[in-house]
């Protein structure tokens, strides 16, 4: 589904445009008192809650990305649009011909590829980037975290038990996991993985939020021994560690990976209000530079 207004840009050839002259006010092709275009790197419920919100305004128009790596993906309100970018060089094409202003990227705390791509492509342009990263889960008191740095750790861990392993990583990853022929594993996912598996397994094929009581009753009717899990932080996934804290079940937990060297917000309300300041800062600048011709 992609909205009207942003199918019908006018064409601007590459070869026309000048990218270092594309900051937040280069939106070449477009009238000076055009809105800023905001590009909403998405795929987490804070960048749905984040289209939500930008919807309501007028002083702005944004598209969410999608990666596409669901067949039955749940779209937020506005434009969208879906498929990689090609790269950083895809990305910065991309930028320019949609005359984006502001690159928002609130991907998945996991996903170190786009980040990287759209905080290199951003520095080249000279466009701001608003970066959303939620906070980690912390260790509360009776949870038994043993924390590991890659997939491939965690396999070794889980492997050496020799128990029943609740796999709760997504699909991308669980090839790390198919040398493991001494542990038996329930592996969850939205999509069945494709790829090699471990040789004991079982697929649920589930969507989360999951509550408590669910992922409670799930852990004890597996019997599940130890538990596999990303720090992604954020309240839909949570439930299975708080059920793991229950039950005193061990969490081997994968530590996130570095998305950005930049500094990152936590929240949508920090989003707004830095893009809010930046759009404010953007259109008091430009009133400046008509008053001093
Ligand atoms: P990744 O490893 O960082 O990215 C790999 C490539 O996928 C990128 O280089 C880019 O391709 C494309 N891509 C990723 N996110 C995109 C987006 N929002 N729009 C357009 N292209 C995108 O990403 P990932 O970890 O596979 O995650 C893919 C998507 O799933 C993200 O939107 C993320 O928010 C969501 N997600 C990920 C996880 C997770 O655990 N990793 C969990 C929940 C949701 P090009 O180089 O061709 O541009």
């Amino acid at each position: 589904m992609i909205d009207k207004w942003w199918s019908e840009r006018p064409s601007i050839k590459l070869s026309e445009l000048n990218p270092i002259s594309h900051g937040i006010e280069g939106r070449l092709g477009r009238s000076p008192d055009a809105v800023p275009r905001i590009l909403l790197l998405g795929g987490t419920g804070e960048a749905a809650e984040l289209a939500a919100q930008l919807a309501s305004r007028n002083d702005l128009e944004f598209i969410s990305s999608f990666a596409g790596r669901v067949s039955c993906p749940k779209y937020p309100i506005g434009a969208v649009r879906v498929g990689g970018f090609g790269g950083i060089e895809g990305l910065i094409s991309y930028l320019i011909m949609e005359s984006i202003s502001v690159v928002i990227d609130a991907t998945h705390p996991f996903s170190v590829g786009i980040s990287r791509n759209s905080e290199v492509a951003c520095a080249r342009l000279g466009l701001p980037l608003i970066a959303l990263v939620r906070p980690a889960w912390q260790k509360q008191k009776n949870d038994l975290w043993h924390e590991v740095i890659t997939y491939a750790d965690a396999a070794e861990f889980v492997n050496r038990k020799k128990g029943r392993v609740f796999l709760s990583i997504g699909r991308q990853e669980v090839g790390s996991f198919a040398a493991c022929n001494d542990a038996w594993f329930l592996i969850r996912a939205i999509e069945a993985p494709t790829g090699q598996l471990p040789r004991h397994h079982e697929i649920l094929l589930q969507r989360g939020p999951f509550d408590l009581k669910e992922e409670s009753q799930l852990l004890r009717d597996y019997s599940i021994d130890h538990i596999v899990s990303k720090n992604s932080g954020g309240s839909g996934t949570y439930t299975k560690i708080e059920a793991a804290r229950l039950l005193g079940i061990p969490v081997v937990m994968v530590q996130r990976p570095t998305k950005h060297t930049a500094s990152a917000v936590e929240t949508v309300d920090q989003v707004v209000t830095e893009l809010t300041a930046l759009l404010t800062r953007t259109v008091q600048d430009g009133k400046q530079r008509k008053e001093a011709r």
